[in-house]
């Protein structure tokens, strides 16, 4: 094992004290009382309730403590330098296992300390979740899907999932289930990405999404569903998936004028979550006449009617990176007008509820899974001091 991952090791066998630290917990309005927390095999054994300093402690006086941040939407295998679906699905990038093990530890250095992975081809990705699991790599906790149940030629068709009926769906999930996925990925519409597909259309018709979504829960796994067009929504929200991911309203014209109140009532009502895929890259998009005023009211009518929001960058597509959620925060919030704290929470223990990891990450509270970010400043009122995290913890292992 190699020199620093040994240490970092050894590091959470023994129970650390951090001291002097100003807490939030990934759920209250505000700050803590408290400022201490101990961590014990690599879970959270007190906050605030600390006795006398030991020899592992560590002074935090002017830092800031919260959960590790979750991103909802990634993809491990795809190379944001690489734009065309074609070349991802080439291969003509670097060795695949290499690259992937780089983008993990960047990511967990950047204070992610879980990422659902939401595609690839060859599950190369659940390999590394294994491998982050076990010890041997630094990266985030991964929650993966393995190959995305899809239409023939529709979006992402290139990782393998195509069926053209509900028994060939039937098959893309046993195989995925054989592979120990955590979920299953359907594709209800199509996609940008594919040539081909359209972002528009649905791809399955709601008995079969529906047939598609019992199958996943009959083998004990949630569901996402990738949804671009209204009607994919809208089947999503009957068929009853457990999370949405972009939910763009996208209308006949290819843009997101399409808003359907029924349908985010019933998003609410059923307790679905959105995840939007909101990443940095729409920085650029900001102020833009035809895309932002209709984006932010999309997210208004949403929240007005309840549907709930986690963080998510989709990470992977072309120059979205894999270590940047921090980065797109301030556009999540801006766009989704978020206050700070409601951001922070799409992107903690909103998310590990979301992903049904309540019981072991996205909060600061004892028993859970020590996964830390701290930073310097006020993140509370300044969601950019996160993009500069002074360390990390993930399951109690000291990565920065
Ligand atoms: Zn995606």
């Amino acid at each position: 094992m190699p020199a620093h991952l040994l240490a970092s090791s050894l590091m959470s066998t023994h129970a650390l004290t951090l001291t002097n630290v100003r807490i939030w917990d990934g759920i209250s309005d505000d700050y803590l009382e408290a400022d201490a927390i101990s961590i014990a095999d690599g879970r959270i054994k007190a906050v605030g309730e600390v006795s006398k300093p030991g020899r592992y402690t560590r002074d935090m006086s002017g830092l800031t403590l919260l959960p590790g941040l979750i991103d909802a939407h990634v993809h491990m295998c795809l190379d944001p330098d690489i734009l065309s679906a074609e070349g991802q699905s080439k291969g003509a990038h670097k060795d695949t296992t290499t690259a992937i093990a780089e983008r993990a530890a960047a990511m967990v250095r950047a204070g992610i300390t879980t990422a659902r992975d939401l595609g690839g081809g060859e599950w190369l990705e659940l390999a590394l979740r294994d491998r982050i699991r076990s010890g041997e790599l630094p990266g985030p906790r991964l929650l993966c899907s393995g190959q995305p149940v899809t239409s023939p030629r529709g979006h992402c068709h290139f990782w393998g999932g195509e069926a053209s009926s509900l028994d060939e769906a039937i098959a893309v999930i046993a195989r995925q289930i054989d592979h120990d996925v955590d979920l299953i990925k359907v594709m209800a519409t199509g996609g940008n990405l594919t040539v081909g597909s359209d972002p528009v259309l649905a791809q399955f018709d709601l008995e079969t999404l529906t047939a598609i979504v019992e199958e996943a829960k009959r083998h004990g796994r949630p569901i996402a569903a990738h949804c671009h067009g209204t009607a994919g929504i809208t089947n999503a929200s009957r068929a009853g998936v457990d999370t949405i991911e972009h939910c763009s309203w996208r209308g006949p014209d290819g843009t997101g004028t399409d808003f359907d109140p029924d349908t985010a009532a019933r998003i609410a009502e059923r307790g679905l979550w959105v995840s939007p895929t909101i990443n940095s890259g729409w920085k650029r998009l900001m102020g833009r006449e035809d895309f932002e005023p209709k984006v932010r009211d999309n997210y208004r009518r949403m929240r007005e009617a309840g549907v709930r929001l986690i963080a998510s960058t989709d990470a992977g597509i072309p120059n979205v990176y894999h270590d940047q959620l921090a980065a797109a925060l301030p556009i999540f919030a801006h766009y989704a007008d978020l206050s700070p704290v409601e951001t922070l929470r799409a992107a903690t223990s909103d998310c590990a509820l979301a992903l049904g990891l309540q019981d072991t990450t996205g909060a600061v509270k004892p028993g859970l899974e020590a996964d830390l970010l701290v930073v310097e400043g006020d993140p509370l009122t300044d969601l950019d001091v996160l993009t500069r995290p002074v360390a990390v913890f993930a399951r109690g292992t000291a990565v920065c």
